[in-house]
């Protein structure tokens, strides 16, 4: 899919480097790991406005368990960027969420 920056008029690219990013899709309340899917991170080469995008056709883990099972491993690895998706816009930096391991 194109994405297209509006504000530079030019096409996002898949930022330097790029090896995917996951995503982990957040629910309930409080937030908690709800599904986790691979992404591409697109970058403008304007003004390196970030986004993720690219989507794999489905999530790599698709419920809450195996969503928490996963983000441990990519944690534990520690090599992958991770971004949240939480329901709602996060008006500041979200701490890490509490995971019960
Ligand atoms: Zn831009």
């Amino acid at each position: 899919m194109k994405v297209i920056c509006v504000k530079c008029q030019t096409e996002l690219r898949i930022a330097e480097g790029g090896i995917g990013v996951a995503v982990v899709e957040m629910a309930f309340d409080p937030p908690a790991p709800y599904k986790v899917w691979m992404a591409d991170l697109l970058e403008c080469p304007g003004c390196g406005m970030q986004v993720a995008g690219n989507f794999g056709s489905g999530p790599i883990a698709a419920h809450a368990e195996a969503a928490q099972t996963m983000l441990a491993d990519i944690l534990r690895i520690g090599k992958a960027t991770i971004v949240y998706d939480y329901e709602r816009p996060q008006t500041q930096a979200q701490p890490e969420p509490e995971l019960p391991f």
